[in-house]
């Protein structure tokens, strides 16, 4: 798959806030925060979407919840709770095409997430 811009965080050729990093994982600040805490987990492997998740991926997948869960413990944010989401191609609203679990915590977050009108029939 070509380069996204995460590939660019991963190597430091843009910079990011970042507030976790391992072989293989990076957590770092969302630039367009949708809470107020709300970070990216990604993986250090460019993996397109979910629908690209391989069977030998499936610990690094893994790996990326409980690192969301390690940053919001040493935040003092996981014991409230928090929400993680990982957005698939057009109809889940993926913009950047390298796998990225969203974290947003800090508020009580509404239930449906949607905000428009759709009718589900
Ligand atoms: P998605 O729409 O699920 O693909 O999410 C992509 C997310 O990446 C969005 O929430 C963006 O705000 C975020 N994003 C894009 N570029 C950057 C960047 N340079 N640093 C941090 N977050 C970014």
């Amino acid at each position: 798959m070509s380069d996204t811009i995460f590939t660019k965080i991963i190597n430091k050729d843009i910079p990011a806030d970042i507030l976790y990093e391992d072989d293989i994982a990076l957590a770092f600040k969302d630039i367009n925060p949708q809470a107020p805490m709300h970070f990216l987990v990604i993986p250090k492997k460019a993996i397109a979407t979910i629908n690209d998740i391989e069977r030998e991926d499936r610990e690094l997948v893994g790996h990326l919840t409980w690192v969301a869960a390690h940053v919001l413990k040493e935040h003092g944010l996981a014991e409230q709770g928090f929400r993680t989401v990982m957005n698939c191609n057009e109809y889940g609203g993926q913009t950047v095409y390298h796998i990225h679990l969203h974290v947003l915590a800090g508020k009580p977050l509404g239930w449906p997430p949607y905000s428009d009108k759709l009718k589900i029939e």
